[in-house]
């Protein structure tokens, strides 16, 4: 079978290799599609401090199943979640699931970009085979991963209600994040994006305000505009820019919340004015992937329509051509979220 992995520097290659056998509590998937995540371009940057395991927005249908699985059939349709976390620890018992120490260490094999790959026992033990109903299509099944790790991020960081938001960077998770607080009962979105394709995708999906960040002074202006010069209740950082999250912590109302979400860039420091952050009581919080229950509901929500995020979907690439899915990917202007296709399609 083919699929896509690392190759040297920056590259992404095609290999050959043999497909992957289910064991006892597994099952094996032939891949649909599996989106192109912001993460999965700054691996082949070499700029994300993990292994380079590659694909984990992937959806597509049973292939094969080990003995022992129950409830799940050959050629169901399913979303498939690459990380499942221990509930044994002590962050576990303390609900911060994704931070639990084995977390990250779960994961497909070889990879969500295989045309078959093999779930773990563990991750279907813990459900993270999740079933898609027949009117959530491919193209929906396959942002929610992104979606769920939005939820997580507003379950974590709290949503007031009738909350002001400001999402600072419009890619994918961005795009998804602002149409969930939305769903959610935000009274007011707005967002700032360097991409005039992005700018349009969100004012499609019912945010009304964006700005290009570029433009000096324009994210203040906005916020300022919509808040009467107090600032947002929520602030959301979805690039790994410094210079973005610092803008983040300007923005936001005294009491309010910078959710650091996207992934920052390796090394970087937030330069912003301690003693400020002090007297305003900004809280600043991070918030890292998703659950099995967030995952659950955001699948809910886009089968009963409360949540519709299919046309985020730019572009499908088939798994032959995945170079050229990278390469459309970390093209802002060119691109809002790409995936790449396989034999299930
Ligand atoms: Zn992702
Ligand atoms: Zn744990």
């Amino acid at each position: 079978m083919k699929f896509g992995r690392l190759g040297a520097a920056g590259s992404i290659e095609l290999v050959e290799q043999p497909a992957p056998v289910a064991g006892p509590g597994e099952v094996t998937v032939s891949l649909a599609a599996c989106g192109v995540c912001g993460t999965d371009l700054e691996k082949a940057r070499g700029n994300y401090r993990t292994a380079g395991i590659l694909g984990h927005e992937p959806v597509g249908r049973i292939a094969s199943r080990g003995p022992g699985v129950v409830g799940l059939d050959v050629g169901d349709r399913v979303f498939v979640h690459h990380h499942v976390p221990c509930y044994a620890c002590d962050v576990c018992a303390r609900g911060d699931f994704t931070f639990c120490p084995s977390y990250s260490k779960t994961n497909l094999d070889p990879g969500g970009f295989a045309e078959t790959f093999r779930v773990p026992k563990e991750n279907v033990e813990r459900r993270a085979v999740l079933p898609l109903a027949p009117n959530v299509d491919w193209d929906s099944g396959a942002l929610l991963e992104p979606a769920g790790c939005a939820l997580t991020a507003i379950r974590r960081v709290g949503l007031p209600e009738r909350a002001s938001v400001f999402v600072l960077g419009l890619g994918p998770v961005g795009l998804l994040y602002a149409r969930l607080v939305r769903a959610l009962g935000a009274g007011w979105v707005g967002g700032s994006e360097v991409s005039a394709r992005r700018r349009a995708a969100a004012e499609r999906g019912g945010m009304p305000i964006t700005v290009d960040p570029r433009e000096e002074g324009a994210v203040r202006r906005a916020v300022d505009t919509a808040t009467d010069g107090r600032g947002v209740d929520l602030a959301v950082v979805a690039t790994g820019s410094p210079a973005v999250a610092r803008t983040a912590t300007e923005i936001v109302r005294r009491g309010g919340t910078v959710n650091l979400f996207g992934l920052p860039e390796a090394g970087s420091r937030l330069d912003a004015d301690l003693q400020t952050l002090y007297l305003r009581g900004v809280r600043v919080i991070p918030t890292y992937a998703t659950t099995e229950s967030d995952l659950a509901e955001v699948h809910r929500r886009v089968a009963d329509g409360s949540l519709v995020i299919s046309d985020l979907v730019s572009d499908r690439i088939p798994l032959e051509r995945i170079a050229e899915a990278f390469e459309l990917a970390g093209r802002p202007d060119a691109s809002v979220k790409v995936v790449v296709t396989g034999p299930s399609a």
